[in-house]
């Protein structure tokens, strides 16, 4: 399996967010550290992972968790950015907020 660059992962999640109009955290911090989590998934499990999630190391029982996750959708469309923070929509963005720790819908 071809190991991941964090910036490769940097230049997939740019390419996710632009495809689908949401923007990244403005947080270079917390963008670092989800893209050296995203990357270390993806060379451990051979796809990207939520950072923000356990794995289970199976890629069927993972599936909705490969991000952008199954629950990046509602979640933006609900709370303005994704369950880690990573994507936002542009309504959010520009509102300068800080993303905040939201209900995790994996498993209600
Ligand atoms: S919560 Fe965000 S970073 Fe995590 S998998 Fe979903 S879209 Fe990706």
């Amino acid at each position: 399996m071809n190991k991941k660059t964090t910036e490769e992962t940097n230049t997939f999640v740019t390419m996710v967010a632009k495809k689908q109009n949401w923007k990244l955290t403005r947080d270079d911090e917390l963008l670092h550290i989800l893209l050296e989590g995203l990357t270390k998934n993806f060379n451990r499990y051979g796809y990207f992972s939520c950072p923000c999630r356990a794995a289970k190391a199976d890629k069927e029982k993972d599936r909705d968790i490969i991000c952008p996750c199954l629950y990046s959708r509602p979640d933006i469309e609900e709370y303005g950015h994704c369950y880690c923070g990573l994507y936002m929509s542009s309504a959010f963005f520009e509102t300068k907020k800080s993303p905040k720790s939201i209900p995790e819908r994996r498993y209600p």
